[in-house]
């Protein structure tokens, strides 16, 4: 324990010498200041956010009514969704001391985006639709309640994809002329066949090749609850179960289910919390 302490305090001196990034700090977590009440938390508290947790390890962590995983060093990921509320709290509870954190969420302003020339059956669905619709749902549901120990979520984020962004997380959709739900993901536009790869590395959780709305579907676990969703594809270069690394292709940009044209939609969810790729993996680099 004092040594531990010991650690942890020497890590607010170490953590004062330079800003890290993301995963300097994710991968060197005992270089991290806890406060007086032994958290810290990494990142702005602001809808679609990530954010990297640090607490004592072997402290319970509860956020959204969920039993947070904690690593080992004491480091967690939590997430909030496109509507998370103004105010949240964070309970943390170390030996039989509970303790409410409460934090302040920036709500942020989502555009209108109007999609016109999507296949129509795709904006009604015919009624012998909804059986697939339901089981096709169904599985990606499954699929991100997966919280699994994998620690891929350290790694800094790399794009999928390099391209002009033609679509982002949050803005209501209206297609062809009728409001539907948020668009949850950032769009890349490239054409049919461009080489997608793994923004972190991480196990495939579904593989999918023609969902209804989302057409070729693949979701990867980052672990701890986080997980990416890649649709419309073309082509999906990876199987069920199997481990992927950062930076290997995964699948190739499509233009299939709810579309006008080719495109990547990278997607990423904390469990049902539906967070914005953007915040985690930066700006766009130049390309070509
Ligand atoms: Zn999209």
């Amino acid at each position: 324990m004092n040594k531990l302490l010991a650690g942890l305090f020497s890590g607010v001196l170490m953590a004062c010498t330079a800003s890290m990034s993301w995963s300097q700090e994710m991968q060197n977590p005992e270089a991290q200041g806890l406060n007086g009440q032994g958290l810290k938390i990494q990142g702005e508290w602001q809808q679609g956010a990530v954010l990297r947790g640090q607490v004592v390890p072997g402290t319970q962590v509860t956020f959204f009514d969920r039993k947070v995983r904690v690593a080992e060093d004491g480091v967690f990921v939590i997430g909030l969704g496109r509507d998370a509320p103004a105010s949240v709290t964070l309970k943390t509870k170390q030996s039989g001391q509970e303790q409410v954190h409460s934090f302040a969420v920036k709500q942020r302003q989502y555009r209108v985006q109007r999609v016109d020339g999507v296949p129509p059956k795709t904006v009604n669905p015919p009624a012998e639709a909804l059986a697939r619709i339901r089981k096709e749902s169904a599985l990606a549901r499954k699929a991100r309640k997966v919280d699994s120990v994998r620690q891929d979520f350290r790694q800094a984020f790399q794009w999928p994809l390099l391209g002009p962004i033609s679509g982002v997380y949050g803005s209501q959709r209206v297609y062809n002329g009728e409001p539907r739900r948020p668009h949850f993901g950032v769009d890349v536009a490239r054409p049919t066949g461009t080489v997608v790869v793994a923004p972190v590395s991480g196990k495939v959780l579904l593989a999918y090749d023609d969902m209804f709305f989302s057409g070729g579907t693949l979701i990867v676990d980052h672990g701890h609850g986080l997980s990416s969703t890649f649709i419309h594809l073309s082509k999906i270069l990876v199987k069920d179960g199997e481990v992927v690394e950062q930076g290997q292709p995964i699948a190739e940009v499509g233009a299939t289910g709810r579309v006008t044209g080719p495109h990547l939609d990278w997607r990423m969810n904390w469990f049902k919390q539906r967070v914005d790729p953007q915040l985690l993996v930066g700006p766009m680099p130049d390309y070509e």
